[in-house]
């Protein structure tokens, strides 16, 4: 089955007097790095559902007339990133049961979904052609149809679902947000006029004027309605948040198990400066997430900060394919070194990660051409060596450079002076909470969640010392 549903921000609203799609919009809006292949809104206002979806970023997805019919005081949206190639509008979100008036958003990944086929196909619900996200949507809708109240439909299928979800769901008087017992994706609650917000990040609240409430715990079901808001929980909790959204994913001003994004990074930085204390001229950040980082090596280390790439703040991804000379450009259609910067220096390139490595080889390439010295290499990140279930678009394990190439190895192969990786150790320091709130799976192979039938995607080399009765993978 294609991997779909991935790597998503979800966005929800619930508030008498309040313009709920159009406060979705701007939410989805302060998320769009979370996703930029599709957009949709399905809003209600206590009688009757609307939904809207299109492919494309959140201000192309959504005209004034389509804003229009998305009436009501209540919203969920979501902005899809998936790995795909084929990807239609069929699988972008909310789904919606047209029959029930329930809606869904999910943000994060289902390895298996074993649980919910038998269940559905028990029950009747073919399952053949449905994303992970539109399962979960199914059982629910099979207890509702049972005459359960949203909160116990949801309840009932929690069991079902094994992986990871940060989900918004909507019926016609209520919006409900849920999260996996390990809270491998973020969810928060914000206020808003008496009302309330849900966000996959913080972020997202500044913009529309709301105020950060708290987030959503891991294996808590939180119900907003008429009455307000109330929580139950579903399972006992145990955070264990993808570190890899401190590393990459999140943006810098939002804060995540009430850390924040921009600090945590700057500490990656200092712990590189402690780590990989290089002579050098300049540090330089690969744009946008490696700015902190490298101002946090620079305080750290005296070395001078400077901005040596340019980034074009227009990029994204794009639906017309670039014809071979322009595609053969690669990194320079993003990036464009300033020689000014860069000329007889030693230049330290800080970087979140490296996923296969292409993008890295050629700003080495750049860096030397448009007149560096050196070029030092530096991750705020351990190797990636395994890869993901629960909604990153990491690739296939044989893909990650550094599950075949030593860290020398991959010095060569990028041409850099010199290459350094941030420690575990370093990494975990640097968020300033304990080990056992993350997932690590990306770095360590430790996968929290049973990966049941997708298991054997993952080659776990000798030097892994757990036994196997032990092992979750
Ligand atoms: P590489 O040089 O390994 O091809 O790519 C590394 C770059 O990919 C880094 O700049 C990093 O910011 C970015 N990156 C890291 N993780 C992801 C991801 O999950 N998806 C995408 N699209 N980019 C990623
Ligand atoms: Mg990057």
């Amino acid at each position: 089955m294609e991997r779909l549903g991935e790597k998503c921000g979800v966005f929800g609203v619930f508030g008498r007097g309040l313009d709920a799609s159009r406060l979705a919009f701007f939410g989805l809006f302060a998320l769009q790095h979370r996703g930029q292949e599709s957009s949709g809104i399905a809003s209600s206002d206590g009688e009757r559902m609307h939904s809207h979806k299109r492919m494309g970023l959140v201000a192309q997805a959504f005209t004034e007339k389509d804003m229009q019919k998305l009436v009501g005081h209540m919203a969920i949206g979501h902005n899809r990133y998936s790995t795909s190639k084929n990807s239609t509008v069929k699988h972008a979100q909310p789904a919606v049961l047209e029959d029930l008036g329930i809606a869904l958003v999910h943000n994060g990944n289902l390895p298996s979904t074993a649980a919910l086929e038998t269940f559905l196909k028990s029950k009747g619900v073919s399952v053949r052609f449905l994303s992970d996200s539109e399962m979960m949507l199914q059982a629910i809708g099979v207890y509702a149809r049972e005459g359960r109240t949203l909160p116990e439909a949801v309840a009932a299928a929690f069991p079902l679902m094994t992986g990871a979800f940060s989900l918004l769901i909507m019926d016609k008087t209520q919006v409900i947000a849920l999260r996996d017992s390990y809270g491998i994706r973020p969810l928060s609650v914000g206020t808003l006029n008496g009302g309330f917000v849900f966000s996959s990040e913080t972020c997202a609240f500044h913009p529309i004027g709301a105020e950060f409430l708290r987030d959503v715990a891991p294996g808590e079901m939180v119900i907003v309605d008429e009455g307000g808001l109330r929580s139950e929980r579903l399972a006992e909790g145990h955070e264990q948040l993808d570190i890899f959204e401190f590393v990459y994913f999140a943006r810098p001003d939002s804060h995540l198990s009430g850390k924040s994004v921009y600090g945590v990074r700057e500490n990656f930085g200092k712990e590189l400066a402690k780590e990989f204390p290089y002579p050098a001229d300049v540090v330089i950040p690969v744009p946008e997430t490696g700015i902190p980082v490298a101002l946090g090596y620079a305080k750290a280390s005296g070395v001078p900060f400077e901005t040596g790439l340019i980034k074009n703040r227009y990029i994204h991804r794009t639906f017309i394919e670039p014809e071979q000379h322009i595609r053969e450009q690669g990194v320079k259609i993003k990036l464009t070194p300033l020689p000014e910067v860069l000329a007889g220096k030693r230049v330290i390139i800080i970087d979140d990660s490296i996923v296969r490595g292409t993008t890295s080889r050629q700003i080495v390439k750049m860096l030397f051409e448009a007149g560096a010295r050196e070029v030092d290499f530096l991750i705020s990140c351990p190797p990636v060596r395994y890869p993901d279930f629960y909604g990153i678009d990491t690739p296939k394990q044989e893909d990650l450079l550094a599950s075949k190439m030593s860290v020398e190895e991959m010095r060569a192969y990028l041409g850099a002076t010199r290459l350094g990786f941030l420690s575990y150790e370093g990494l975990i320091r640097a968020t300033g909470l304990p080990e056992s709130n993350f997932c690590t799976s990306c770095f360590t192979g430790r996968y929290p969640i049973d990966l049941h039938e997708r298991a054997k995607e993952v080659r776990i080399p000798s030097e892994v010392t757990v036994p196997e009765s032990q092992r979750q993978w």
